[in-house]
């Protein structure tokens, strides 16, 4: 059996980028620039991440039986991502179509495809690599009853990281196996269901109430903050010019399940993934601005 420090379960979407001068009205057609298509996808963000640090990484998911599934799988292979539990067909592969104006704004339209597919069926199917798991990290990029079945498959002892994007309601099942749940803030008030107040200390505070083990709430460049029943502790930013934030939420995750596989402590594990985070939006792009364990090093 192979062995892995972190499985990946969710979504891998192609994203396809045109840059306009102005986003289109309603009935309006524009003309843009040249289409770049990049991989990307909260799941095999995180598969990438992770294994461009060192980490031994497998990532479960589905693409469709077309180009933008086989860009998905190099891109990951590359990375040095073990997919063998990407599994294909039933649908076209996920897309983002993505348009974004000069000043940045952007306006996206997701098409899940493949990722909508990823059954209850698939994760017991997937008995071996939920076996030689320590730590499970998910998003909510795949069908809710999905992640409800692989908080069933956890091996003994397996650690569960989920960051809720997009965020939805969460069943107490799920809720209550997190260690822990990863929310920027507009996620802890979807999950909390009300306004939280102006207090990060307060909406982990809020958001342990209903259960899970641990909670981090990421707060962009002002750190982190992590939280479980012994206290709060804030995590400072790495301090660096931002270029592009695409994707850094998803680095952030991948780093932080990675280093709590390894023993490390939340806060320790918080401080590294502060550091990938911070790595990853001095570069353009998702996948393309993740470091290299010497990269974070070097910070
Ligand atoms: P995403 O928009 O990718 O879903 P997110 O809102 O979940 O992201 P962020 O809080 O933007 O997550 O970023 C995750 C972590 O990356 C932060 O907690 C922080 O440690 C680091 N980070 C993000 N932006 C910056 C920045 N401008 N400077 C330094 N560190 C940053």
């Amino acid at each position: 059996m192979n062995t892995y420090d972190l499985l990946v379960v969710g979504s891998a979407n192609a994203d396809l980028v045109v840059g306009v001068d102005r986003r289109p009205a309603a009935g309006e057609t524009v003309l843009g620039s040249d289409l770049t298509t990049h991989p990307g996808g909260k799941g095999a963000n995180q598969a990438v991440a992770a294994a461009k640090l060192g980490a031994r990484t497998a990532l479960l998911a589905r693409v469709g039986d077309d180009g933008h599934g086989r860009l998905l799988r190099d891109s990951m292979e590359a990375a040095g991502v073990d997919t063998s539990g990407v599994l294909v067909g039933g649908a076209p592969t996920g897309v983002a179509l993505i348009t974004v104006d000069p000043s940045g704004d952007n306006s996206i339209v997701v098409s899940p495809g493949a990722n909508g597919r990823l059954m209850p069926e698939d994760v017991r199917a997937a008995g071996e690599l939920f076996a030689g798991a320590r730590v499970v990290s998910m998003m909510l990029e795949i069908p809710l009853e999905t992640v409800a079945e692989v908080v069933r498959n956890l091996a003994d002892g397996a650690r569960l990281v989920l960051n809720p994007s997009p965020p939805a309601p969460l069943p107490d099942e799920v809720l209550s196996a997190c260690d822990p749940l990863i929310v920027n803030e507009h996620e802890a008030k979807v999950i909390a269901g009300t306004d939280l107040g102006d207090d990060p200390e307060d909406w982990a505070r809020q958001l342990l109430a209903l259960g899970p083990r641990s909670v981090v709430v990421t707060l962009g460049s002002e750190g982190a903050l992590v939280a479980d029943a012994a206290g709060s502790q804030r995590v400072a930013a790495v301090k660096v010019k931002a270029v592009d934030t695409t994707g850094a939420g998803d680095a952030f995750t991948a780093a932080l399940a990675w280093r709590l596989g390894t023993g490390e402590s939340l806060a320790e594990a918080a401080a590294y993934a502060a550091k990938v985070g911070a790595a990853a939006v001095t570069k353009e792009g998702a996948q393309a601005s993740y470091p290299t364990a010497e990269e974070v090093s070097a910070l």
